[in-house]
């Protein structure tokens, strides 16, 4: 280790609060893990789309187990994420 860091209460929180800006609940992505999943396998930029989402998934493993499942299905045919029915 070559770089000097001298641990202060930013770097504490930045460890507990993610790399940037507010991150989302687990129930607000879940909410967003079709979108950002559609948006993903369509080359599209979901991290901006979706703000707060890829620091989620990077903190929350039960989440990002939720993202593989669904992105595993989606992509071998068997779900379609389909838009939000109106109701
Ligand atoms: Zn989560």
């Amino acid at each position: 280790m070559s770089e000097r860091r001298r641990p202060d209460d930013v770097d504490v929180l930045r460890g507990l609060l993610g790399p940037e800006g507010p991150e989302l609940s687990c129930e607000a992505c879940f909410e967003a893990l079709d979108r950002y999943v559609e948006l993903e396998l369509s080359g599209a930029d979901a991290d901006a789309r979706v703000p707060g989402m890829r620091a989620h998934l990077e903190g929350c493993g039960a989440c990002d187990e939720d993202r593989r499942s669904l992105r595993a299905l989606i992509e071998a045919g068997l779900a379609s994420a389909p838009p939000a029915p109106a109701d």
